[in-house]
């Protein structure tokens, strides 16, 4: 892996003047670079880290891997890009897709136009310039006629703020930060408190390395078997020979995966039909478990089949009943909260050295100098790891003093959950892009087709602007307004709602409790941001310098 050519020299910036500042050098800040530069715009990007890759660089923990294939998880914009890349699985390891992000950074020569550890703390809107002010740790001061977040919907990753916590003296991990030298728990005791996608692919690795771990289980995970496997030289060539093909049809799926969704509903088909589908579908592996019907999201009935199906997977798998029983979840929708997709960690509370504890009536009490405390019960760990997710989608925008018109605070326009036209804009923060922002498909989909969609359609706006004479663009409060009901009701006509997930602001404590992404399907939502853009930005205002509109809002 190249060098990072991280902050060159952050004092020299301080005061430039740019055309586009971009937080966030992940796969949508990465995209956006190029996309800029090929506008002829001068571009600055920032981030936190040393390096490129985003999720890819802070989730480093054991086991990190992604759910979608990795034909599928990869960039569409550069044919040259996709023949020339091998990946070595059908699911990507972490380490791979870093690599990945490395190797696009290079080939695209990316490295020049960013500026890495840097935290952009503030950004204010001039009205009067009709420009960004944004402000870094490391005392930038710089200008841009456009900011694009591309800061991450899974980028602020939380411990809960538990009692003693700065009391205790072992080790402490969270998997969202993990250590790039890696950890070595090679006859440690470990505490795992968490029960998400993180923990259900750290947890095996993790167990085979350490004396003892005991997991820390507050809701119980649904979760299909990968089978994960060395990629196939036969099947890559399928996705090679006709990459044009296969991305075209992904862009106007539901969730921007080809996956053979079935045209049938679980309730429409007799019970062995059913057993020998859902069969199929775990025998194959993956999220793909959730399209054996096509009800099973909407229809409750249906979706009990899906549950209980993996509920007695889990019981044939885990040789304990009574760690059987706590394993399999019973009160929520199955897929309501992320799926998850494992290897083999079912399978993994049947070691001796693993321990299930159920905390959901009895929560971690405090951290004590040598544990925790639960139930009444003093634990000792030489490691605690931290699987406890993030402040999601809209946690990290929060984190950055954004002030749009009047200074008004992003803060306080979303204190009762995000407001936002298409997940792209929000009415007040004039010039203002966040890519697979609240409100649109992003966590529920494939996420870099929808990094690839919002920002080919923020290049288009945005050259349109360019050539137009346009200084700002801003959605209306009327069509944010209409975006709001349409993304909260189509939200309510599916099960989704029934879950305390991070979906609905429900992992952190006094967040609105409102749907955050956008689950109207990904194909339906490019059709819509295409019209609208065909519609001269329908629900935008677009004003000149001279303060003459352009196109008003219809
Ligand atoms: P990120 O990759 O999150 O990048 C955002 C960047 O912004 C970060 O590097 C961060 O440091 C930087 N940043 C944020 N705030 C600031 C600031 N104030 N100043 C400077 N820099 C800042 N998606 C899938 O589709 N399939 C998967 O299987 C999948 N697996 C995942 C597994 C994990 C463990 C996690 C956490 C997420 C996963 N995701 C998955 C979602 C994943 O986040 C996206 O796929 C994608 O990588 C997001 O890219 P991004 O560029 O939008 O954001
Ligand atoms: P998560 O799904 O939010 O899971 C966090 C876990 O910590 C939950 O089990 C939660 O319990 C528990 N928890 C939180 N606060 C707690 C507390 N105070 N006490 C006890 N337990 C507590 O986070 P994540 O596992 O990091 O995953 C986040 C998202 O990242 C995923 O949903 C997915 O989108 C993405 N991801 C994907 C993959 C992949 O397979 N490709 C892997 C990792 C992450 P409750 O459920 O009760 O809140």
């Amino acid at each position: 892996m190249p060098m990072d050519a991280s902050a060159q020299d952050s004092a020299k910036n301080t005061r430039a003047a740019f055309d586009v500042v971009i937080v966030g050098a992940g796969f949508g800040g990465m995209y956006m670079l190029h996309r800029m530069r090929q506008l002829g715009l001068s571009t600055r990007v920032y981030d936190t880290a040393t390096g490129v890759g985003g999720t890819w660089y802070w989730n480093r923990y054991p086991g990190a891997r992604c759910d979608i294939e990795s034909m599928q998880y990869s960039y569409s914009f550069s044919p040259e890009l996709e023949q020339e890349w091998r990946w070595p699985e059908t699911f990507s390891a972490q380490p791979d897709i870093l690599r990945y992000a490395n190797h696009v950074a290079d080939r695209f020569d990316l490295r020049r136009d960013m500026q890495f550890e840097t935290t952009v703390e503030s950004a204010h809107f001039d009205d009067a310039a009709g420009r960004w002010t944004v402000k870094t740790n490391r005392g930038d001061l710089v200008s841009a006629r456009w900011l694009i977040m591309a800061t991450g919907c899974l980028s602020t990753a939380r411990v809960p703020d538990f009692k003693g916590l700065e009391s205790y003296t072992g080790k402490t991990y969270h998997t969202g930060y993990w250590p790039h030298e890696g950890v070595d728990f090679t006859g440690m005791r470990v505490g795992l408190i968490g029960t998400g996608s993180s923990a259900i692919q750290a947890l095996p690795v993790i167990a085979e390395q350490a004396a003892h771990i005991t997991v820390f289980q507050r809701t119980p995970n649904y979760s299909i078997p990968s089978r994960n496997r060395p990629m196939d030289d036969a099947y890559e060539q399928h996705w090679k020979s006709s990459y044009r093909e296969h991305r075209a049809k992904a862009r106007m799926t539901r969730n921007g995966v080809i996956t053979p969704l079935s045209d049938k509903g679980a309730v429409e088909v007799d019970e062995a039909t059913r057993r020998e589908v859902f069969e199929a579908r775990w025998k194959s592996g993956g999220t793909t478990f959730m399209a054996a019907f096509n009800d099973l999201i909407v229809n409750a009935d249906s979706n009990e089949t899906a549950a209980e199906f993996v509920r007695q997977k889990i019981r044939q798998i885990v040789k304990d009943p009574a760690t059987a029983e706590l394993l399999a979840a019973k009160d929520y929708p199955i897929g309501t909260k992320r799926i998850c997709v494992d290897t083999d960690y079912f399978e993994t509370f049947n070691r001796p050295n693993v321990k299930l504890v159920d905390i959901r009536n009895a929560p971690v009490e405090e951290l004590t100098p040598k544990g925790l405390k639960q139930g009444g019960k003093d634990y000792e760990f030489d490691a605690i790891v931290f699987a406890t997710g993030f402040d999601a989608m809209t946690g990290t925008l929060e984190r950055i003093d954004i002030r749009g018109r009047d200074a008004l605070a992003l803060k306080d326009e979303w204190k009762d959950g995000p407001r936002t036209y298409l997940g792209m804009m929000s009415a007040g923060f004039p010039n203002m892009f966040m890519i697979t922002g609240p409100q649109s498909p992003s966590v529920l989909s494939n996420m870099i087709v929808s990094i690839e969609q919002h920002v080919d359609w923020m290049t288009d706006c945005i050259a349109h602007a360019e050539r137009n004479g346009v200084a700002t663009v801003e959605p209306t409060r009327e069509a944010q307004d209409a975006w709001n009901v349409h993304n909260t009701e189509t939200a309510y006509k599916t099960l989704y709602p029934k879950a305390a997930s991070w979906y609905m602001g429900a992992n952190i404590p006094g967040k609105p409790r409102v749907f955050l992404p956008y689950i109207g399907g990904v194909g339906v939502y490019r059709a819509k941001c295409d019209e609208i853009a065909a519609n001269g930005y329908e629900g935008f205002t677009m004003r000149r310098a001279d303060a003459g509109k352009l196109a008003a809002a219809k």
